[in-house]
């Protein structure tokens, strides 16, 4: 169970590293066994979430840990936010904690500046989320380092829950990993760490709800997975005005690189509910030229491509 294998993580840590990183036994245990198990914990959640467990890369982590992502926020623990378990290996605790990608942000910052706007980040993000940070603590979280990425993950810890490897009520572990991850992807749901005045403007609209709505969706159509499954899926014409890059172009690089946008077509609904998969790959998407595309967001059903083909009567007469 990936409780008593967190406990095990958080016991054993200190000696582990004591030996060779190379081939260390230990380390494929957290690398695999805990990946494994904690990929079993999503299996009767709504989301697709990635999960890496790390000892560190090259050289023993101070403080372990073993992340859950959306890719449609980040892939990796050093941008953008996310779950994850932080281990602390002198006193045994485990802290599930919302947290933040510290690189990005010190390499635009510095690390002490850095800190001060991941703090602040992570109180935005707590906010964001009142129904559930208010079940969680949002209080210091203490990792027992002083290296520049355990203070990055203290700066950004948003809200969370500590245990102690001695004794974790199993109960309560799993209840808090799934109302973890229901906020993760409210969050995302609400935009993120962005601010709304930015949401705001990139939508063109004031309703709260219409901007989430919208900035969610182009999160959707932006995501480097998504557009790599809808190309596979589709054939790579526009659907509005059957631009061939191929033909029209002369175009001959990668499928991911073609000079076309996937759209996003079906309305996002439940949006608080955050209890179905926000999209079905190719059915909720077209391929649209970046013309159309633009076009098409500016009509009142953004699915409509009939619409938009009469719009383009000279092509299609
Ligand atoms: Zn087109
Ligand atoms: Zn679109």
């Amino acid at each position: 169970m990936l409780h008593q294998m967190l406990a095990r993580l958080a016991r054993e840590y200190a000696h582990a590293r004591v030996k060779p990183f190379a081939e260390s036994e230990f380390g494929n245990f957290v690398r695999h066994d805990i990946a494994i198990e904690a990929k079993k914990q999503l299996i009767f959640l709504p989301f697709a979430l990635n999960v890496k467990a790390s000892v560190g890369a090259g050289v023993w982590a101070s403080v372990p840990w073993l992340g859950f992502f959306d890719p449609l926020i980040t892939k990796s623990a050093t941008t953008g936010f996310y779950v994850v378990y932080l281990i602390n290996p002198h006193t045994q605790d485990i802290f599930l904690s919302l947290n933040q990608g510290t690189t990005q942000v010190y390499q635009e910052f510095g690390e002490s500046k850095g800190r001060e706007v991941l703090k602040r980040r992570a109180q935005d993000m707590a906010l964001r989320v009142p129904e559930f940070s208010k079940h969680f603590n949002t209080s210091e979280i203490n990792l027992g380092s002083t290296a520049s990425l355990p203070t990055g993950y203290v700066a950004g810890h948003s809200f969370g829950r500590k245990y102690n490897a001695a004794s974790i009520d199993e109960g309560s572990f799993y209840e808090d990993l799934q109302q973890m991850i229901y906020a993760y992807e409210t969050l995302i749901d609400r935009g993120g760490s962005t601010p709304s005045d930015v949401m705001q403007e990139e939508a063109g609209s004031k309703d709260i709800e219409e901007t989430r709505r919208y900035i969610l969706s182009r999160r959707i159509e932006r995501s480097e997975s998504v557009r790599k499954e809808v190309l596979k899926a589709l054939p790579p014409i526009c659907q509005g005005c059957n631009l061939d890059p191929a033909i029209h172009y002369n175009y001959s690089g990668k499928l991911q690189n073609t000079p076309l946008d996937v759209h996003h077509s079906k309305p996002i609904s439940g949006l608080s509910e955050g209890e179905t998969r926000r999209y079905q790959v190719p059915d909720d998407f077209m391929v649209l030229c970046p013309t159309c595309h633009r076009m098409i967001h500016k009509q009142n059903n953004t699915a409509d491509l009939q619409a938009l083909k009469e719009t383009l009567q000279f092509l299609h007469k």
